[in-house]
């Protein structure tokens, strides 16, 4: 009986590390001994394979969350927010991320250090620039250092090169100083008059994979950005916030036509470029509800699955 137990035990621990089928699980007892030392095997196989789908990582994309807030508010929410971004591309196997709080990766020249760091003498070291990204995460605020050329490979990275741009909450705070950003981006931050309350957000595109999961209308517990500088022509809303629910008479409510979007896509020549308003708080990451979008905004922005992202036009729910 113990040993009919501890068989199915090994067999129930095998299967569940989709290893099966590399053991026959009716096994007698004498063969408990070899079972054992396939457990130590697997029990490291565990530690690579924890949660993943099995698909080996020369199949995965690579997704680099690009958090640099060195000139600006930092929220609380960021750490939190690229770690949910990785974790979901990891269990899921979809994605490998690069987590780097700095801007050095956002160039396309090879990556080098200078002789006499004591890093590698010259020589690349490991160092992955765009080209080997095929999309990025973006939770950056206000101006971020980067060279003219730093600033047309990353419109490139996009542009020219098919790949895709995420960006969250803060993104539309970045770069004030560059049309060409805000282009791409497709809106502007401007100002948040609510600031942090339950704000009804109603969807546009329930089609569209980030909306998918999403009901007809939710409220979010959120920094409610008003966005401007945005075209209905150029961008795809997939969700705006319920103008009836919000407070219009506050100071800062420049759009007196209540048109609020809560998220879009669009297309940035070869590119695919995802924008929310939401993920001020680092709570708000763990609402499946938000993480839900943003996961399947860079599933879509790596090209896993396609969806119309055809600008709205005059067209308002
Ligand atoms: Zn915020």
């Amino acid at each position: 009986m113990q040993n009919t137990l501890t068989t199915g035990a090994v067999c129930a621990m095998l299967d569940h590390r989709r290893l099966r089928a590399s053991f026959r699980c009716k096994m007698t007892s004498h063969r408990l001994l070899i079972a054992s030392a396939a457990i130590g095997a697997a029990i490291m196989v565990q530690t690579r394979l924890e949660g993943l789908p099995g698909i080996a990582a020369g199949a995965r994309k690579h997704v680099l969350a690009w958090a640099d807030v060195r000139n600006g508010y930092q929220h609380d929410s960021i750490s939190h927010a690229v770690a949910t971004i990785e974790r979901l591309g990891r269990q899921s196997g979809a994605y490998d991320t690069f987590i780097r709080t700095d801007s050095q990766l956002i160039t396309k020249r090879p990556i080098t250090f200078p002789p006499e760091t004591g890093i590698a003498r010259g020589e690349s070291f490991n160092a992955r620039n765009l080209d080997y990204f095929d999309a990025i995460f973006f939770f950056g605020v206000r101006e971020i250092d980067l060279s003219s050329e730093q600033r047309a490979d990353l419109l490139s990275f996009v542009k020219e090169d098919g790949k895709g741009f995420v960006a969250a909450h803060s993104a539309a705070t970045a770069f004030f100083s560059w049309p060409e950003f805000g282009e791409m981006l497709g809106g502007r931050f401007d100002e948040h008059p609510w600031n942090v309350i339950d704000g009804t957000v109603v969807v546009d595109d329930p089609a569209f994979p980030a909306m998918r999961h999403l009901p007809r209308s939710k409220v979010f517990h959120d920094e409610l950005y008003q966005i401007k500088d945005f075209s209905r022509d150029k961008i795809r809303v997939l969700a705006h916030l319920d103008a009836s629910r919000l407070d219009l008479t506050r100071p800062l409510v420049h759009r007196k036509d209540g048109d609020f979007p809560a998220a879009w896509a669009k297309s940035y020549g070869k590119g695919r470029v995802f924008y929310s308003i939401l993920g001020h708080d680092a709570d708000d990451w763990d609402n499946p509800a938000l993480s839900t979008m943003y996961f399947e905004a860079i599933r879509w922005a790596l090209g896993l699955v396609d969806a119309d992202a055809s600008p709205s036009g005059s067209r308002r729910h």
